[in-house]
């Protein structure tokens, strides 16, 4: 089965005003990139992608919180199903992972806006959540993650489980931003790729804010002011 992501355009967007968007965000958004609906519906092609390639193999899928909380789940109730004929069983765990660059979190405009000029060197992941990550020595893993930006969250985490005597990882994100990639990274599946727009909402966040959003939208000038620390 060919693998095809779905490219969002440069310029698109659909009004926030044609969706139906919980009243304590209202006025914070400029533009819907992805309704929901359009993720579920790629994220059920995207379960059979997985199942296809991967095939009747024990797999162990490894949760990126706290942004792909909404994915994870997605994912994994269409890959139950399109997994129904294997004989091998699926496990499901969670790390929490945390970007920093010279002790500020990234993830959030102003920093992300410096993701792009920073020193290698300064940047550090703190992974938390696994007890012990040899729980997942041996395993054929499936990181399913947020977002591939700079690449080096994802790149420092596959690096991570590779010492950690993971046999085997393929890699799941919900989106991969159009962007030069600091570090190159494997992306095996990805359900959207998206310009280089700096988005909420499907659990993104904006300093925790919006995770709940169903769709992935785009933040009003006034919204990054409200919620900025
Ligand atoms: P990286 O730059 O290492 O590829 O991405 C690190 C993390 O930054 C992602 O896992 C995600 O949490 C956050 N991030 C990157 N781009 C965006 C974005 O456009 N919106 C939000 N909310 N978070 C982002």
């Amino acid at each position: 089965m060919t693998h095809v992501r779905a490219v969002i355009p440069d310029d698109f967007e659909l009004p926030v005003e044609a969706f139906d968007i919980p009243l304590c965000y209202q006025g914070d958004l400029s533009g819907v990139v992805i309704p929901e609906g359009l993720v579920r519906d790629r994220v059920r092609r995207l379960a059979k992608d997985i199942n296809a390639e991967i095939g009747n193999k024990p797999i162990a899928l490894l949760c990126v919180l706290k942004g792909s909380y909404k994915f994870f789940t997605a994912l994994v109730e269409e890959l139950t199903n399109a997994r129904s004929a294997c004989t091998e069983p699926m496990t499901v765990d969670f790390i929490r992972v945390k970007s920093y660059e010279d002790q500020s979190s990234t993830g959030q405009v102003i920093e992300y806006q410096q993701t792009h000029n920073v020193q290698l060197s300064t940047f550090q992941i703190q992974i938390m959540g696994l007890s012990n990550l040899d729980e997942l020595k041996g395993k054929s893993v499936l990181v399913v993650d947020d977002i591939s930006d700079t690449g080096r969250t994802l790149a420092k985490l596959l690096t991570t489980l590779k010492e950690t005597g993971v046999e085997k990882t393929w890699t799941a994100l919900l989106l991969s931003k159009r962007v030069k990639r600091v570090v190159d990274v494997p992306e095996d599946f990805v359900a959207f790729e998206i310009p280089d727009k700096f988005i909420v909402g499907y659990g993104l966040d904006y300093n925790q804010k919006f995770r709940d959003l169903g769709h992935i939208c785009v933040m009003s000038p006034s919204g990054i002011e409200k919620y900025k620390t």
